[in-house]
């Protein structure tokens, strides 16, 4: 049996090798797919033959973006990572990822390493009992108007009773306490549980997102969230029994933000304060979470700090470029709870009114339906616009949307390039556009703009 596993690992390696050669994206997902029907209990056998760590990274909203930057700390720090940062999050991405672990004939080797494997929610329990890591990292968990059919609910009632075993003794927990629905997973956790949040006053008057639902203790009290940062996460109680919010031990404060970086400091500790490229609350639980585990991990603030501010963009992410003296920021948009926190991060921008291009696509990767759009507040934004050129597939249901929102000066320019030469040609010297792009849509402009901006990313100081 073992001769059949290792001949199938390495005919998986040297499929990974060719795929990789090239080019055809890069192996992170078709290889794994082989081993995982040839060798159906492969999950096992890493954790068997893998001695370094294994942290997984899991919840809806930013997990990509989380363990690109636990990684990229990590292994700045001299310790080599085996990840699927990629983005491949189901079982063939985790084991593409571990073939690298392995050498040509299926022989693991690289006993130094550690592996930072993000992981889909909806398997992130079945993964956990296989793989039996040693720190689990919990973001969030977010309802957006798809959850019709409450899969989250589902997910959460997973998580809950897999997380509840007791072999999770040896396991961290590493938890966002801002998210109430994360709560009774880590008092429930038999292993050892660190907490991190934002503590920041400044923030806490957040107005009304509509797509926050009411939320319901275990008691069958509503929850009482009187502090919001970031769509239903904040600073949360029960009003009648004891349920409430556990006090973060790393967390997030003084937070503050211009045109193009990110300020806060690490538990209120102005000689931890950090510097970064992406704006935005939302980027401020995510770099928590990779800053938490790091501290975990040992790894000394000063050398996180470093880690950090070398920073490469993440692609598609707050991506920036600079043409004709003026930056060009890409925001991805998916969804209402998303498109909302870039419209309240721009509104915090206060300094100029905002030159904003809007391209609406409605492809498979997008989403058919735009309707979303509607459970968006774009009615917050209308009155900090400058100039606003609406493009995409659906520019038309777009413009609709922001005429019905109180704004009715705009262009629409359903040609790419026509709409960035607008966009461009009407906003002033050295002033900052932002783009709302949905992700085929990101795929072009993007695409468009490393050609027209000489193919380099602007870098802030
Ligand atoms: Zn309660």
């Amino acid at each position: 049996m073992n001769l059949i596993k290792y001949i199938i690992l390495s005919k998986a390696i040297f499929l990974k090798q060719l795929l990789r050669f090239f080019v055809l994206g890069g192996g992170t997902a078709l290889p794994g797919l082989f081993v995982e029907k040839f060798v159906p209990h492969i999950l096992n056998d890493i954790a068997n033959n893998f001695q370094g760590k294994i942290i997984v990274i899991s919840g809806t909203n930013g997990k990509t973006t989380v363990t690109n930057t636990l990684v990229n700390i990590v292994s700045s720090n001299g310790i080599p990572v085996i990840s699927n940062n990629a983005g491949s999050n189901l079982h063939r991405g985790i084991i593409s990822a571990y073939l690298d672990a392995l050498n040509n004939f299926g022989k693991f080797v690289k006993n130094d390493s550690m592996m930072i494997l993000e992981v889909d929610e909806a398997i992130l329990a079945s993964t956990c009992k296989k793989l039996k890591p040693s720190i689990i990292m919990l973001l969030n968990l977010f309802r957006d108007q798809l959850d019709r059919y409450g899969e989250i609910d589902t997910i959460r009632k997973n998580w809950l009773k897999e997380f509840s075993l007791s072999y999770y003794q040896n396991t961290h927990l590493i938890v966002n306490t801002d998210d109430y629905l994360l709560s009774e997973i880590s008092k429930s956790f038999s292993g050892e549980v660190t907490y991190y949040g934002i503590e920041d006053s400044s923030l806490e008057n957040n107005k009304v997102d509509h797509t926050i639902e009411t939320c319901y203790c275990n008691c069958g009290i509503k929850i009482d969230k009187f502090a919001r940062y970031y769509g239903h996460l904040g600073k949360w109680k029960c009003i009648v029994c004891d349920n409430q919010r556990t006090k973060p031990q790393i967390y997030a404060s003084n937070i503050q933000q211009d045109n193009l970086n990110l300020k806060f400091d690490i538990n209120d500790r102005q000689d931890q304060e950090l510097k970064l490229l992406n704006l935005g609350v939302f980027s401020v639980y995510n770099y928590l979470a990779a800053i938490t585990a790091s501290l975990f991990l040992n790894i000394h603030f000063k050398q996180i700090a470093h880690a950090l501010s070398q920073e490469k963009q993440i692609f598609g992410r707050q991506e920036t470029f600079l043409v004709k003296n003026k930056t060009i920021k890409l925001f991805l948009v998916k969804n209402p709870i998303g498109l909302n926190q870039v419209i309240q991060t721009l509104n915090t921008l206060k300094k100029k009114k905002l030159n904003i291009l809007f391209a609406l696509n409605n492809q498979i990767e997008d989403g058919i339906d735009v309707s979303w759009i509607y459970d968006a507040d774009i009615e917050m934004i209308v009155s900090g616009l400058k100039n606003l050129v609406i493009s995409g597939d659906r520019a038309d249901d777009l413009a609709l949307r922001f005429t019905l929102g109180g704004r009715k000066e705009f262009i629409v320019e359903k040609n790419l390039k026509n709409s960035i030469d607008f966009i461009i040609d009407l906003s002033a010297e050295d002033s900052e556009i932002y783009l709302l792009l949905t992700y085929s849509a990101m795929m072009k402009y993007r695409k468009y703009l490393v050609k027209i901006s000489g193919g380099k990313p602007f870098w802030a100081n």
